[in-house]
Order: structure tokens, then C-alpha cells, then sequence
């Protein structure tokens, strides 16, 4: 097992074992899986990736005389984090809100009554803490959505998380996104209004909305996607969050885009609608989805706890998206926390291997190291422009070593581990 040594700036990482996504299809590999890397940092930056030769840390080899070598010893390395789906306004409020009614809309009321009694104190302290623990757990990127129910002026969150993001710009960088009911944007102009007032509000936001049965409106969507063309924004919609097959937003959001020619980038979390559909029409949506720029985000915790949900039985069904089927047709998908300890889910800890633990359980993911670690990592994925891997030649050293992990049964035994930023870790464990 690997240990590290006491000097915090390794210049060679050897017998890493990296995931096979973000290898080159050239990469040896021995019995399906790939050989171990060599990985050299200068200056807090990757130097190279190559396979592991083996006799880098030969005792005495005159050619390491002065390098620091971590002899990873086949630990597993992940690129850091990406959150890109989280609800920093909500998060920890679970334990003053009493008994909450089960399901998505029996939370959302809770949540209601209890933003009336939320003070700028109480919004940073909480979502200072949740910044604090994705920091730790080796979390680069995060997105946060802010509910927005204020036709004038911004909620006092907003202005918050705008605070919390200049603070952290240089750990942790942190987007907006204004989670706004659909009904807002059923007037053309207060559309504009709203997509005017987010554009103004600082760098890294996204103009938002809830889209689902019980506030269905095409034309809302249409003038929300206008507006943000207008002001030149990306869009980040809560989307068919629900198992009522007569759900249509994603499908809507594809024929539109189209028929728009939306130039900004789309994501689209949840999606759950799309696994109670039937086979032909959710993968007919999905073959529209793929001939537009939209990111799918799954969020299985909250998923799994909110939909399908009755006091006293068992859920039938799990509620995650057809991820598989999005993934062959080249879709883009990501898998992020969600709410943390609030009342859509009781449990989070801002680790997203959590979250993707739930997800290759709940959607029986096949190889989840080298194929699904992926969806944690890829922040490009939240933009428009060409893709850019993580770790690459000259990018930053911002990495993740698993020390107790296997490529056999990952993400189990993760949450040991060692976060790297810019080459150094972040804080070794006591020797
Ligand atoms: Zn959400």
C-alpha cells in the first residue's frame, strides 16, 4: 500500500493507476485494465504521463538523485472533482424544519416556509461549510442553483453565494444559477427583466428554471430561452423531476434549441421523467438530445430518496435517468451531489463519490473507475467550446490519490485519500 513520505511536494508519482477514459487509446493495458503511469510535476504542473517503466525508483538511480518520488504503488488517481449540481442556499437546514412530508413537493414546501426566516449570516455560515467540506474532499468545481422566486431585485442568497464565490475564486470556483419557477417567465418582458438582472450580477451565472408537470408552460420555456440569448447566457434547468410520463421538458428543450438556434450551453439536470416513459419515446428524446450542446446531470441521493416516495412503502421505482442510453449516443453526463442535508435529502456530505457510489448502484454502472469517473470529473462538460481534459501536459497538478482503492470495487474504500492542488497535498495524513 502506498504511504506517503513526509515531504509534501512529490516530483514523480510512480505505479499510478489512472482511469482508462483519460488515457490515450495507445495506452498498454495487461488483463482489461491499464498499466500504471509515471507522472512527473514541475511547478505545480504535469510535466508528463507515460507508462510506468519500473525503474524510476531504483535505489541509488543517479537519474532521481534530488527527486522526490511517491511510489503510488498501483493507488488509484483521479483528476479533482466537479460538483455541478448543488443547492449551497439549502443545505443544512434539515435539523430546525421538524417533520417534512415525503416527495418532491412536500419538500419544496418546507423549504418555503423556512427561506422566509433566512438572514445573510445564516445562508454564508451554512453554505461556507459546505464549500469547506468539497474543498477537502478534493472538489475543484462547483455549481451551485439558488432558488429565485423574486420577480424584483435578487434574493438574499444570491448576493451571498456572490460573496462566497469572490472568496473562493482562488480554491474552489464556484457558478451561479438562478433556480427559478417557470411561471416567472410567462411574460416576455419580465423574462428579459429577470435574464437582464442575472447577466449584471457578476461573472460565472447561469439564468435557471423548474420545469415540470404542475408548472408546465411552452411558452414560459420558449421566452426563458429567448431571454437568455438576449443577455447572452448559459441556461441550467431543473428538468422533468418527476415519474409522470406525460413530462415533455426535455424533449420541448431539444426541439427548441433546434428550431432557436440557441447558441449558449444547456444543462438539463434530473430527468427522471425519462425512466417511466415508454422505451421508444425516452429514447427518441434522448436522439434529439444528442444533436443539441446539452449536458445531462444526474443526481441519484436525491433521486432515490424523493421520487417514487409514500410514507409506509417501499419505492418501486429508483427515478435516475436513462444514463446508459445517453452515454452511447455521445451525451454528455455529469453526476453531482444535489441537496445535502436539507429536506429533499437528509443525508450528503459534499464528497460526490457519494453521490456516485448511490448512482452505480442505482443504475448498475459497469466499470465505474475507468469508464463512469468520468461524469466527476470533465468541468469543460458545464461549458460550450472544445473538450479539455483534465490533467493534461502544462494543466494543473489538481489530482486525487486513492490509496485504499481498487480499480476492481471503486468507489469503495475512497474516502481515505490524499488531494493534490497545484502538486501539493493538501494535508498529509499523520505518519
Ligand atoms: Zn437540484
Amino acid at each position: 500500500m502506498f504511504t506517503p513520505t513526509n515531504n509534501s511536494t512529490p516530483d514523480l508519482l510512480t505505479n499510478a493507476r489512472l482511469p482508462g477514459w483519460l488515457l490515450p487509446k495507445d495506452w498498454p493495458s495487461k488483463l482489461d485494465q491499464p498499466e500504471l503511469a509515471d507522472i512527473r510535476v514541475t511547478l505545480g504542473c504535469i510535466a508528463s504521463i507515460t507508462p510506468c517503466t519500473g525503474s524510476v525508483d531504483t535505489a541509488g538511480n543517479p537519474a532521481n538523485l534530488g527527486v522526490n518520488i511517491w511510489d503510488l504503488a498501483g493507488a488509484l488517481i483521479l483528476p479533482a472533482l466537479v460538483d455541478a449540481h448543488t443547492h449551497l442556499d439549502k443545505t443544512f437546514t434539515l435539523p430546525r424544519l421538524g417533520a417534512v412530508k415525503p416527495g418532491l413537493l412536500g419538500a419544496i414546501a418546507a423549504m418555503m416556509q423556512d427561506r422566509s426566516g433566512w438572514t445573510t449570516n445564516d445562508v454564508r455560515q451554512r453554505a461556507e461549510q459546505a464549500l469547506t467540506w468539497a474543498y477537502r474532499a478534493g472538489v475543484s468545481h462547483m455549481r451551485t442553483h439558488c432558488d429565485w422566486w423574486e420577480p424584483d431585485g435578487a434574493p438574499i442568497a444570491w448576493n451571498v453565494l456572490e460573496d462566497l464565490a469572490h472568496a473562493w475564486s482562488g480554491r474552489l470556483p464556484l457558478e451561479r444559477v438562478s433556480l427559478m419557477p417557470l411561471h416567472l417567465f410567462v411574460d416576455r418582458n419580465m423574462a428579459s427583466k429577470l435574464a437582464a438582472n442575472i447577466a449584471a450580477s457578476g461573472p460565472g451565472v447561469r439564468l435557471g428554471g423548474f420545469v415540470h408537470t404542475s408548472n408546465w408552460n411552452p411558452a414560459a420555456l420558449r421566452h426563458l430561452f429567448e431571454a437568455a440569448a438576449q443577455y447572452g447566457l448559459d441556461i441550467d434547468l431543473h428538468m422533468d423531476e418527476e415519474l409522470n410520463p406525460a413530462a415533455c421538458g426535455l424533449a420541448t428543450t431539444a426541439a427548441l434549441i433546434k428550431e432557436i438556434g440557441f447558441a449558449g450551453h444547456v444543462v438539463c439536470g434530473h430527468n427522471c421523467a425519462l425512466s417511466a416513459q415508454e422505451e421508444l419515446q425516452a429514447l427518441a428524446t434522448l436522439d434529439a438530445v444528442a444533436q443539441t450542446n446539452i449536458t445531462l446531470i444526474t443526481l441519484p441521493l436525491t433521486n432515490l430518496l424523493l421520487q417514487d416516495a409514500l410514507t409506509d412503502r417501499t419505492p418501486r421505482q429508483r427515478g435516475i435517468t436513462l444514463i446508459k442510453e445517453a452515454r452511447v449516443r455521445g451525451i454528455r453526463v455529469l453526476l453531482a451531489s444535489d441537496n445535502v442535508q436539507d429536506p429533499f435529502c437528509h443525508v450528503g456530505s459534499y464528497d460526490p463519490l457519494e453521490a456516485f457510489a448511490a448512482g452505480v448502484l442505482a443504475g448498475q454502472l459497469d466499470k465505474p473507475f475507468d469508464t463512469w469517473s468520468e461524469s466527476l470529473c470533465r468541468g469543460d462538460w458545464l461549458r460550450s467550446g472544445p473538450a479539455a481534459l483534465p490533467l493534461q501536459i502544462g494543466g494543473k497538478a489538481d489530482m486525487l490519490i486513492f490509496k485504499e482503492a481498487s480499480g476492481w470495487s471503486f468507489p469503495s474504500r475512497t474516502h481515505d485519500r490524499i488531494v493534490l492542488r497545484g502538486g501539493t497535498a493538501l494535508q498529509l495524513p499523520i505518519l
